[in-house]
């Protein structure tokens, strides 16, 4: 047993998450979470809503709110759609909380004391007119590589680079339409070129990385430049030195905070667990292991950015929170594209999860995504090849298995039957479902999902065709053997049910129902509305960003120690069943169309 780190990817809370957002960070990290820890590892499963920078106050402006009162709604939105799913986080939280401002503050203030942060002299834009600054999010100009004419002055939305006001081509204010000026002002910058020599003896030491994230890291640490922590922007966390901890047109950049979320989240999961330091069992025990699930275009932040900062944190000074354990893997899934296109919500090539959860079950999603998703390709979802898989595999290959040998059984017996004498064919069945356990295991373990549920698909196809070939129904009048055909098949769909209860939890607590079983088989999270541990620490943001709310707030968390273990567990004889109800639903091709008409819509 091992401690396992599972640090996921902050969804943005500026609007709700659509279905290749879960595909990337959300599902995969929850099927590798459940496995681990029915394999008996002490898993921590963190994560939350990033909530600062320039995009959140852009649309706050546009819709006339604060952003605090944008990132209410969507932070909500985003737990109650990621609760639907059924991803089990020890702990989902947010970054406007004081317990992350408090870490935030910590880490800049230790990389400061280190000699990481040096201030350097930028080019800050003014307004020519009123002589103020001129915020980034106010300054829109042609982005300098890719050409697109609205690109703001921290980033191009575009072609996703991140940009300074002075590199844009034609700047613009987006207030009066004047030209800025650019003066010089004072911005903090993380010393990265100072980490290049460790972050190269730190990848070579590691093993099992998809080949993708190691070329793309190493070639990044190549050419690494000392890189802004610091913005004009007033939304965001204050900069924790004298002199700049009152400026309320200066705040430190909302990717420095939201990548010390895992850090932040995990310290407030143990306080919240009534043990604060527990933390530390997984971030500075030299054994524990941590895993890092992103979508690729934050590869950069997890490789090479965080571990900076966790080495630049951990000396040459000892610092408060002590020495901080590099990542074990970072493990960066492709895109999911929709109907050949790339999703856009603007452009309304879109499926949002609530939309998708109200008309399928979260499983049927789950199962698309651990067969087909983006896991080392870019793949594209299109709603024939999604009802194709649910009715194909899911409900032909899995739900009727389940269906017509728990149904034979309730019907002739009204329990499960006691076996008889076993025959070859029996126990090779029961030995080639057993050997899943290892099969199916290690491919998770190594993040392969897609060959491990495709393993675990192949073991039910044994057990169907097991099923086929004994023909139960023709044994009504040998009924000792009919019933140990009946008892072996049903001992094959139990062991199948715990392979699959990773990839689809929902199902598989149901069909350990359906089996007789009682008591939690797969814990599900909880929504539960939590206090701010330390509300004052976000007081230091001005006033105009602030409102009533935020004092509590929505989490995810659950008790993840009950549920069935990764092994076979015998079915008792005599057991108790009912004819079951389809655990799976079949979905009519006239879905097909009027999804696509939503989408033309
Ligand atoms: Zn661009």
């Amino acid at each position: 047993m091992s401690r396992v780190l599972a640090a996921v990817a902050w969804p943005y809370a500026n609007g709700p998450r659509h279905i290749g957002h879960v595909s990337g960070f959300g599902v995969p990290s929850d099927v590798f979470s459940r496995y681990m820890r029915m394999a008996g590892h002490d898993v921590l499963m963190v994560s939350g809503t990033d909530e600062h920078g320039t995009p959140i106050q852009v649309q706050a402006d546009a819709e006339g709110v604060t952003p605090r009162e944008l990132v209410d709604r969507y932070n909500r939105v985003i737990v109650e759609d990621l609760h639907g799913l059924g991803l089990s986080y020890d702990l989902f939280t947010r970054t406007t909380t004081g317990n992350h401002y408090d870490v935030v503050q910590e880490l800049f203030s230790g990389l400061y004391d280190n000699g990481y942060i040096i201030a350097k002299t930028t080019l800050g834009a003014i307004s020519p007119s009123t002589g103020r600054t001129l915020p980034d999010r106010y300054i829109e100009g042609t982005c300098p590589i890719c050409g697109y004419d609205s690109a703001r002055g921290d980033q191009c939305d575009n072609c996703g680079n991140q940009l300074d006001p002075d590199q844009l081509i034609n700047p613009r204010s987006k207030i009066n339409g004047e030209t800025p000026e650019f003066v010089e002002t004072e911005h903090f910058f993380l010393d990265l070129p100072a980490f290049a020599d460790q972050l190269n003896a730190w990848l070579d030491t590691r093993e099992g990385w998809r080949p993708n994230v190691l070329k793309f890291s190493r070639n990044l640490i190549d050419d690494l430049q000392p890189r802004a922590i610091t913005r004009d922007l007033e939304w965001g966390v204050p900069i924790p030195l004298e002199a700049w901890k009152d400026r309320a047109d200066k705040r430190i950049y909302v990717w420095f905070d939201a990548v010390i979320g895992y850090l932040s989240a995990s310290i407030e999961w143990a306080r919240r667990s009534g043990d604060p330091q527990a933390w530390r069992q997984w971030w500075q025990d030299p054994e524990a292991q941590g895993y890092y699930f992103m979508g690729k275009d934050n590869i950069v932040f997890h490789s090479v950015i965080w571990p900076s900062i966790l080495l630049g944190y951990s000396g040459p000074k000892p610092q408060a929170l002590g020495g901080l354990n590099l990542p074990t893997e970072v493990v960066s899934s492709e895109y999911l594209t929709m109907e050949g296109k790339k999703f856009s919500s603007s452009r309304r090539v879109v499926i949002y999860v609530r939309d998708f959860l109200e008309r399928y079950d979260a499983d049927a999603l789950r199962y698309f995504i651990a067969v087909a998703g983006p896991e080392s390709n870019d793949t594209d979802f299109t709603w024939s090849e999604f009802r194709r898989r649910n009715n194909d595999e899911l409900v032909a290959g899995w739900g009727n298995l389940v269906n017509r040998s728990i149904s034979m059984a309730a019907k002739n017996f009204g329990e499960i039957p006691a076996a008889g004498e076993l025959t070859a064919e029996d126990e090779a069945l029961l030995a080639a479902v057993r050997a899943g356990f290892d099969s199916v295991g290690q491919l998770i373990g190594k993040h392969r999902q897609k060959a491990a549920i495709t393993e675990a698909m192949r073991v039910v196809g044994e057990v169907n065709k097991y099923f086929s070939d004994q023909a139960p129904w023709k044994l009504k009048e040998d009924k000792a053997r009919m019933g140990t055909v009946l008892h072996v098949a049903l001992q094959a769909v139990q062991d199948c049910n715990t392979l699959l209860t990773p990839f689809l939890p929902h199902a598989a607590q149901r069909i350990h129902e359906l089996l007789g079983g009682t008591g939690v088989h797969a814990p599900m999270p909880e929504i539960r509305e939590v206090e701010d541990l330390d509300w004052q620490a976000t007081q230091a943001t001005s006033a105009e960003t602030q409102s009533a709310g935020g004092r509590t707030y929505p989490v995810l968390t659950g008790d993840y120690t009950v549920g069935t273990k990764w092994e076979h567990v015998a079915i008792a004889a005599g057991t108790k069943l009912e004819a079951p109800t389809p655990v799976f639903k079949k979905l009519d091709e006239s879905i097909v169309e009027e999804e696509l008409a939503r989408l033309q819509s």
